[in-house]
């Protein structure tokens, strides 16, 4: 079985807790940058690649701007995704939207900072058109139906709600190069946390016959393809990071055999990738409150569910480490908790450690998409902290964690005094 390595000692986790108390996650901003690096590496054969990192999977400004040094943009679904890119700085086509169910104020937004506006429907064209006007670029999301395969966490492509079908998107651009549209995009995510490169190779080839399909049924070059997300990340020990290389490398063969022989090269690959970006690179850093033996053995920690949902929400697995037990034998079966009254706050079932007590440091691994973004507030639980653990060992809060007065923000305790 691989090891889950950690970026940092019990002793030093022990003194970052001294002025950060847990529950926290903690971003390793080394690992995190030499990741965007090699991304970019393996596609350098092709001008103009982009990845367009998906805020949603931790919406931080830090991390963004760790991130846009490297080359990278930004992928945005909502207004306030949009709000957060503008606040940082970021305009044109640095931001990406890739929205649905859109409402006209998100689609001006993204107008006035000029991202590129990925369309989720042909009906939006329409939209698009009457609210705020067509801008120069438009991108369309493609979902390819029964033509590919999905898989658990984003389901059937013929089911999920995404996406223009086939015939819709040729019609799509039929439309919108009559409406005067003069660059062109096309999108498609069928996955999501998938760990087979041959999966990115086969939606490379999907897009590209489609690029042709396109051109000799409308005239329409499409200028970039963006590939979306659902890079998996290795969650298990023992699982394998998606190859980049080997993707690209895939995708490249695809490209000269199917765009370059239809003399619609070049084409500008773009990504917008959020959990292989970050994921590896946080950890949930928590506490041992109480250990419980009723018909089974808990240990619960000072972290929720509204830390980390994925347990709950897909039975996700996370890698648990006890601080200082590494090498103890996992010989006791536990049920790692949260103090949510909902039964399901579990970051572990029946999961064999080695034995916890009360105040031991546990850390939860892959934080670092999809974390503590999905947090919510249920049951009063307050949202935590984010640290970036910088290169040289600085240790940066790139978040405080939540009070009890932000809870209360939006309640009218004057108001109800004379209510
Ligand atoms: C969530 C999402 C992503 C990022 O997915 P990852 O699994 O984090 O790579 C990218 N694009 C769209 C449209 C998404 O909804």
């Amino acid at each position: 079985m691989a090891e889950k390595n950690l970026p940092f000692s019990k002793e030093q986790l022990e003194s970052i807790i001294e002025n950060h108390p847990t529950p926290f996650h903690i971003y390793d901003e080394k690992a995190m940058i030499e990741n965007a690096r090699n991304f970019n590496k393996a596609f350098s054969w092709n001008e103009g690649f982009k990845e367009y990192y998906a805020i949603k999977a931790a919406p931080n400004p830090y991390l963004m701007k760790i991130l846009r040094a490297e080359g990278f943009g930004i992928d945005c679904s909502s207004v306030a995704e949009l709000e957060l890119a503008k606040r940082i700085g970021m305009s044109g086509n640095e931001i990406m939207l890739t929205s649905n169910d859109t409402p006209a104020y998100e689609f001006q937004l993204a107008k006035d900072l000029g991202a590129i506006i990925n369309l989720d429907d042909i009906s939006h064209i329409h939209f698009v058109d009457k609210h705020v006007g067509l801008p120069d670029t438009i991108c369309m999301r493609y979902n390819p139906g029964s033509l590919k395969e999905g898989n658990v966490i984003i389901g059937h492509p013929e089911e999920a709600k995404y996406g223009f079908t086939r015939e819709q998107i040729i019609e799509g651009y039929k439309i919108l190069k009559e409406k005067g549209v003069k660059h062109f995009g096309i999108h498609t995510m069928v996955a999501s946390n998938e760990l087979e490169p041959a999966y990115f190779v086969e939606t490379a080839e999907l897009l590209f016959n489609l690029i042709v399909e396109v051109y000799e049924k409308t005239g329409v070059k499409i200028e970039f393809a963006n590939m979306g997300g659902g890079i998996g990340i290795p969650y298990k020990p023992g699982e394998k990071p998606v190859n980049m290389e080997s993707v690209s490398a895939g995708v490249k063969k695809h490209y000269d055999n199917i765009l370059m022989k239809a003399g619609l090269a070049p084409l500008k690959i773009f990504f917008e990738s959020g959990r292989a970006i970050t994921g590896p690179y946080g950890y949930l850093v928590t506490k041992v409150r109480h250990i419980k033996k009723t018909y089974k053995t808990y240990a619960g920690l000072d972290a929720c569910m509204t830390d980390l949902m994925r347990p709950a929400l897909y039975g996700a697995y996370h890698h648990i480490t006890v601080m200082g037990k590494e090498n103890d034998e996992a010989n006791v079966k536990y049920d790692v908790t949260g103090s949510l009254c909902e039964n399901n706050d579990k970051f572990a079932i029946d999961r064999m450690l080695p034995e916890i007590d009360p105040d031991d440091i546990v850390v939860i691994h892959d934080t670092g998409a999809h974390g503590h973004s999905m947090g919510f507030n249920y049951n009063g639980k307050l949202k935590s902290a984010e640290l970036l653990l910088r290169e040289n060992g600085d240790v940066v809060e790139i978040r405080r964690a939540e009070t009890l007065d932000d809870y209360f923000a939006t309640l009218d305790f004057e108001g109800v005094k004379d209510f």
